[in-house]
């Protein structure tokens, strides 16, 4: 009888050594899980399909704006958040708080600075102009030629359908499809709905490589910087941000991501 006693303490006491040792471990567990949820969000709103800048590897969002926004939140000891959105509701989203900053190969417009604030630039784009390889079209010129017919694809909002569409006045109601990604404007292209498309030079090469039978013209039409958006009242996130883009420009950082993804010419 005393044996199954002792037997019965025996296990009852190695029982509760390892409840205590459960105990402890969940509560290593907890600490760190607070750490890591005590991390402020930074939540970017981006477009993910503008390679190489922002793009799908599977399901991870990946890129130069996906880096380069990682880099910042590192060096902030920030939790970086990506959300994929249209590219037309990046502002709106961003002014209304529902984001922290924008990032998406956004140009730096006078317009948009009117709803928004920008960091410093930490990249360049230039619109390019895509059209099959037998097309008559040589330049921006001959879309805007007096009695061209010219049909434009751009995708909604970005520079490239702000320009073309002020260039043409009038004229862009008819001339002008915007379509909510550049793939798709790319696409309309390819089956000959428009007779060119207007967008930035990375992803228009990255397009042009996926496709058959299309070119990018020599002539630009616009050169532009990129920059992070940010809420009018929200200085203090910009200035913090800024701070941390401006080391990793000047230590190279930038350059080593953007040079990753854009084979140094
Ligand atoms: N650079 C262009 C703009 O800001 C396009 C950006 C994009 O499509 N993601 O409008």
């Amino acid at each position: 009888m005393k044996k199954i006693l002792a037997i019965v303490l025996a296990v009852a006491m190695i029982a509760s050594v390892a409840m205590l040792a459960g105990c402890g471990q969940s509560k290593q567990n907890d600490a760190a899980a607070t750490a890591d949820s005590a991390k402020e969000t930074l939540t970017m709103a981006t477009n993910a399909y503008f390679p190489p800048y922002e793009y799908y590897e599977g399901d991870k969002i990946i890129g130069i704006d996906a880096e380069v926004a990682q880099a910042i939140a590192d060096k902030l000891g920030m939790e970086l958040k990506i959300v994929d959105i249209e590219f037309d509701s990046i502002i709106t989203g961003v002014q209304t708080g529902k984001y922290d900053m924008g990032m998406a190969g956004m140009t730096v417009t006078d317009e948009r600075k009117q709803s928004v604030d920008f960091s410093d630039s930490y990249a360049t784009g230039i619109q390019s102009v895509i059209v099959p390889e037998n097309s008559p079209i040589t330049s921006v010129d001959d879309i805007l030629a007096e009695g061209a017919t010219y049909k434009v694809g751009v995708q909604l909002s970005t520079t490239g359908d702000i320009y073309i569409s002020d260039d043409l006045g009038d004229a862009a109601a008819e001339r002008v499809t915007q379509f909510q990604t550049g793939n798709d404007a790319v696409a309309a292209l390819s089956s000959g709905k428009v007779d060119a498309v207007i967008i930035d030079n990375e992803p228009a090469k990255s397009y042009v490589a996926a496709s058959t039978g299309l070119k990018i013209l020599d002539t630009e039409y616009v050169s532009e910087d990129y920059a992070i958006c940010f809420a009018k009242d929200n200085t203090a996130l910009k200035d913090k941000v800024n701070g941390a883009l401006k080391e990793l420009i000047a230590d190279g950082t930038v350059k080593g991501i953007v040079d990753k993804y854009i084979s140094a010419k």
